[in-house]
């Protein structure tokens, strides 16, 4: 190992160990791919333009982009960044909430916490230096909120190409492309069922079984067990996914908007799968030496990601409505221009 090799890896031990919730989903590389399997998973149906060689490759690079934000240690960004990456499901029977009784309506939620803090006493973690500590995440409001910023963008995008100038249809296209590629990294991370876990870095508490406490163990299953074995199999992940479909419309309109019951839905079946995952460790089953079911799980996850991926992309487009407010103003600005 060369001196610089040896102080970075001094470096990234310790970065490790301080961090907490630093560590970021699926690297690039797998939030990558999980956009390109799931931009396949589209019919030929869906708008030409994000499928052309460049858009696609735009799309696969925003892949890493909410993650890039993370990297600022400006607090106020983190604070409003980090907590959009996961959602620790356990966190929630200390507040007393239910998953089937969450409020869709992201500020609501911090009032329903709130309101439980003051009403149990819950008292803060120490070193909360960016407020983020003690709470569950916001991983299900940022998927549906983003979700429902790509609707928007397709619903103006259909009303520019009818009534809209070249600029105007090239600039919400853009728009379009960039929202598929945001959204896709949040999407991409709940398939890791590490992000839906208070034990998102090693078993925390108390721990019967027995399960590896490693603080590498996140970032392992993000990409360093892929890298110390071979990249993901294309083909083997390929097999499990089927055409992008609609996504079912919430029952009532009251009880969620968008897609965020759907979205619940998709957390929960990877926080099933926290404890396999562990069990997969312990076993010897997600190491270099015996290495198969281990890659079969998270073959497994990176398609549970490009099918919702795929399936999110799919429903805004199909169920984006008409902008009627920008057809109204788009009206308006042609009569005066007659
Ligand atoms: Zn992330």
């Amino acid at each position: 190992m060369s001196a610089w090799r040896g102080i970075s890896a001094i470096f990234y031990a310790t970065f490790l160990c301080l961090s907490s919730h630093l560590v970021q989903a699926w690297d690039y590389e797998r939030h990558r791919l999980i956009n390109d399997l799931a931009l396949d998973t589209l019919p030929q149906s869906f708008p030409r333009f994000v499928l052309t060689a460049e858009n696609r490759e735009r799309i696969r690079f925003l892949a890493g982009e909410p993650d890039r934000w993370r990297n600022t240690r400006d607090r106020a960004l983190r604070h409003l960044n980090n907590p959009d990456h996961y959602f620790d499901v356990e966190y929630l029977a200390q507040y007393e909430l239910k998953t089937e009784t969450l409020s869709h309506f992201r500020y609501r939620f911090v009032e329903q916490m709130a309101a439980a803090r003051a009403r149990l006493k819950l008292e803060l973690p120490e070193g909360n230096t960016d407020h983020l500590k003690g709470h569950p995440g916001f991983m299900p409001w940022s998927i549906n909120e983003h979700y429902l910023k790509l609707v928007s963008s397709f619903s103006y995008l259909q009303v520019f190409k009818t009534m809209g100038t070249q600029e105007e249809i090239a600039n919400a296209q853009a728009n379009v492309v960039y929202r598929m590629g945001i959204l896709s990294h949040f999407v991409g991370d709940a398939a890791q069922p590490l992000h839906t876990t208070e034990h998102f870095n090693g078993w925390t508490g108390e721990n019967p079984k027995g399960y590896t406490t490693s603080r590498r163990f996140h970032s392992w299953v993000d990409g360093g067990f892929f890298k110390a074995t071979s990249d993901p199999d294309r083909a083997a992940i390929t097999k499990q996914l089927n055409p992008a479909a609609l996504l079912m419309r919430p029952a009532s309109r009251d009880l969620a908007s968008g897609q965020f019951q759907a979205v619940i839905d998709y957390i929960l079946e990877q926080h099933r799968l926290v404890e396999p995952l562990y069990q997969l460790d312990k076993t010897g089953k997600l190491s270099k030496e015996t290495p198969a079911a281990g890659r079969q799980f998270l073959h497994q996850q990176l398609a549970a990601g490009s099918q919702m991926l795929g399936n999110l992309w799919f429903t805004a487009w199909k169920e984006a409505p008409p902008d009627r407010f920008l057809q109204v103003y788009l009206a308006q600005r042609k009569l005066k221009e007659e």
